[in-house]
């Protein structure tokens, strides 16, 4: 028996994309497959992103592990390239790059190379992370279109800071400083995220490059209850390993962190930080048990979690599935419980969690 699943919904991703596209008609999709494509499993959700004109990823053995995949489909990497023997990878894989700074920038017009790398100018518009100034942008444009090395249909983009929160004129900021360097160029411009996709239609671009919202969950601040018509990809779900009663006073679970007052039932539930969830979920985080809510008591510890299930035991026996988060269960919540985002505790699946694929 499979205690710890997570269980990947292929047609609710397939509707998410066509979200994204009906959400940005006018714009390519730059799928972003990072950090195993959000937890979700990288070739696997890659095989499924037919309609996707291009994939991202942050790290170049995310973008090996596609190629050797299967996948054909042009890949950007997100943060460039930070080794001069990683040119060669790239023109062998058909990688493109971004190009971030002086130093990138450098090292791609003293490579030695046969053919010309596809690059993506990044620009920081105010996110102070990874981008060139906009003061520099004028010479680093034209020394990309002088170089032998970059492909003639360079790409222009940035990233926002603060696109999750509809109320902050930053994004606005952004877009505007954005449109005011690259006026005039032809060249594609690229710079939503999913919560741009969703929130700020004025900064979707020729390419936008959609990461959460592909697996179903709200980019946006104050995400509960707005699904903004996302079919949750996930589903992370367990067993039920016992059942146990407790009298009134009995603390539970290492350092005794919650004691009942009065007696009840237990369910130990196979899942622990040693699979991804968050130790921090604080008392009475909900899971779900045949339909019902029930709130988990006492300290998330390796392997395994204590759900008090009321004093009649609700029906529950061992062996009953547990949803941990999912469609039923957003993780939206579970992140506010455990004061994180859903971003985080997506990519913290362990490998002890099966994966199973269903359309
Ligand atoms: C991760 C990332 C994205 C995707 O962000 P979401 O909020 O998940 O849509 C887009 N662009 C860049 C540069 C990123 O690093």
């Amino acid at each position: 028996m499979r205690l710890a699943i997570a269980e990947i919904n292929l047609t609710a991703l397939a509707h998410n994309l066509a979200q994204v596209k009906q959400c940005a008609p006018q714009s390519k999709v730059m799928a972003v497959l990072k950090a195993n494509a959000y937890g979700h499993g990288l070739v696997k959700i890659a095989q499924y992103l037919n309609d996707a004109d291009a994939f991202a990823v942050a790290r170049i053995d995310e973008a090996l592990a596609l190629r050797a995949g299967g996948l054909t489909k042009p890949i950007v990497l997100l943060e460039g390239v930070f080794d001069k023997d990683d040119w060669a990878i790239l023109l062998a894989n058909n990688f493109q790059t971004i190009i971030h700074d002086d130093n990138q920038l450098s090292a791609l017009e003293n490579a030695q190379l046969d053919t010309p790398i596809a690059c993506w100018l990044k620009i920081n518009t105010g996110m102070h992370r990874l981008g060139i100034a906009p003061s520099q942008f004028e010479d680093f444009y034209q020394r990309l279109q002088n170089s032998k090395n970059a492909r003639n249909d360079i790409k222009l983009m940035t990233h926002f800071s603060s696109a999750d929160d509809i109320q902050d004129t930053k994004t606005t900021e952004q877009i505007r400083l954005f449109n005011s360097l690259v006026v005039g160029k032809p060249q594609a411009h690229c710079l939503a995220n999913s919560a741009a996709i969703i929130a700020w239609p004025a900064g979707h671009g020729d390419w936008v490059r959609p990461g959460l919202m592909l697996y179903g969950v709200s980019p946006m601040l104050n995400a509960i209850g707005q699904q903004h018509q996302l079919r949750p990809v996930m589903r992370l779900m367990t067993k039920v390993i016992a059942i146990r009663d407790v009298d009134s006073n009995q603390c539970v679970g290492y350092g005794g962190r919650w004691c009942s007052d009065k007696a009840t039932k237990l369910a130990v539930v196979a899942m622990g930080y040693g699979d991804g969830y968050p130790r921090h979920a604080k008392q009475g985080t909900p899971v779900i048990i045949k339909g019902q809510r029930f709130g988990i008591v006492g300290s998330v510890s390796m392997d395994m979690i204590t759900v008090d299930i009321g004093s009649n035991g609700a029906g529950i026996v061992v062996g009953d599935s547990v949803i941990m988060w999912g469609p039923e269960l957003p993780v939206e919540e579970i992140a506010q419980c455990a004061a994180t985002i859903p971003y985080e505790l997506l990519c913290n699946i362990t490998p002890r969690v099966s994966y199973e694929y269903v359309e």
